[in-house]
């Protein structure tokens, strides 16, 4: 495999929805075409032809939320989660990652952050980044939440910002409803999302303070994209109640059996109920949480270990997802054109002419990954990297 344009011939391409059977030329970074079978022809061009007959050609996960720069763990120093490499992403169908600090922003730093979305978009991964952190007040890169949306380019909202946790900072309704208004004002100026992520953690209340801030403020509830509302089942009919009023929701894919045993609610089992409860799907969306530590209990409730978010944790939950019986073309919503809608990413989350070409090929029977594209070149073909980082 090399990175001259690339004609993937015969794919059943899921844009994500069923197209059927599509020739699809990818090349300079883009979409250029998605055809009838047999109606491109390579001509004067140098096209790298790859034959997936019987093959499903699909957009490369969006991720919304991934500790790209690793994170402070949660038991000591020792515990620090290592930084994302771009093999943990392309192995995984991940051709899109949202960065975030979440608790420690003072081993972490938004600098290094920016910077690792940078070296990351030079080898062709999609890279964007949220101001901010967990506390309150925001950490920025330039003083102001308003101006980093504005003069920096990668920075599309802001978040981690953590409510009904003890790690959180405890803001109030006014604090909360301030940091949305610049951040979407910033995002008013720049075009892009200026949504605020929220980590919602274990305690009771829940997303109280975000219908809080909606109904005592001028700021609506879509201002907010709260995380892990799979954490349990009353903070999961909160976010129910959520996207009844309008906002859009996020599950995190990362698991693990003590977690779920403990009543998190996996993926699919969500998605499920989202559609027998007549909900819309367009406001769900899936991310890894990828490289955060996730704490491991015994059975009588006490952390016995720490484990960290997974980058393949996506591919998983969009397997779990067509195995409990949900059509591949809804199971793909949650990982690619919903989180890119709403947050804004251009170009990225769907299979058109003119997008990105972030594409993963998939074995219809398994569901595994044959191969990965990212703008436009071949990143994995049959388990092997071929986009290799400078540093190994
Ligand atoms: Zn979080």
């Amino acid at each position: 495999m090399d990175n001259r344009w690339v004609l993937v011939r015969k794919a059943r391409v899921f844009a994500p929805e069923d197209q059927g059977i599509r020739d699809v030329l990818m090349g300079a970074g883009k979409i250029l075409a998605l055809s009838e079978p047999d109606a491109l022809s390579s001509g004067s061009f140098d096209v790298s032809v790859v034959e997936a007959e019987g093959r499903w050609l699909v957009p490369g996960f969006v991720d919304a939320l991934t500790h790209i720069t690793g994170g402070g763990g949660e038991a000591g120093f020792g515990s620090r989660t290592p930084p994302m490499r771009l093999a943990d992403a392309i192995l995984a169908g991940v051709t899109t990652v949202v960065g975030a600090l979440g608790t420690d922003r003072h081993g972490q730093s938004l600098g290094v952050l920016h910077a690792e979305c940078m070296r990351l978009r030079s080898l062709g991964l999609g890279a964007f980044m949220y101001t901010g952190s967990y506390h309150l007040p925001p950490v920025t890169l330039t003083g102001d939440v308003q101006r980093d949306l504005v003069l920096v380019e990668p920075v599309i909202g802001v978040g981690e910002v953590a409510i009904a946790d003890h790690r959180g900072s405890q803001p109030d309704v006014s604090g909360l409803a301030r940091l949305a208004s610049d951040a979407w004002v910033g995002g008013m100026l720049s075009g892009k999302s200026g949504r605020v992520l929220v980590h919602v953690g274990p305690h009771a209340e829940g997303l109280d303070l975000l219908f809080r801030v909606a109904a005592q403020t001028a700021v609506p509830l879509h201002r907010f994209y709260p995380t892990h509302v799979n954490r349990n089942k009353g903070l999961f009919e909160q976010a129910r109640q959520f996207a009844q009023q309008g906002g859009t929701v996020d599950m995190t894919a990362s698991t693990n059996e003590s977690l779920l045993q403990s009543g998190e609610i996996s993926c699919p089992a969500g998605l499920q109920f989202w559609m027998e409860a007549g909900l819309p799907v367009h406001a769900l969306t899936f991310s890894t949480d990828g490289h955060a530590s996730l704490p491991v209990f015994d059975a009588q409730g006490q952390v016995v270990g720490v484990e960290m978010g997974r980058m393949d944790s996506l591919h998983r939950a969009l397997k779990g997802c067509v195995q409990a019986g949900i059509p591949l073309e809804t199971a793909l919503q949650p990982i690619t054109v919903n989180p890119a809608r709403i947050l804004g990413l251009k170009g990225k989350g769907s299979l058109a002419p003119g997008q990105d070409a972030d594409a993963v090929l998939l074995e219809p029977d398994t569901l595994n990954i044959a191969g990965v594209w990212i703008a436009g070149r071949t990143a994995v073909w049959e388990a092997e990297q071929y986009i290799q980082e400078t540093f190994g």
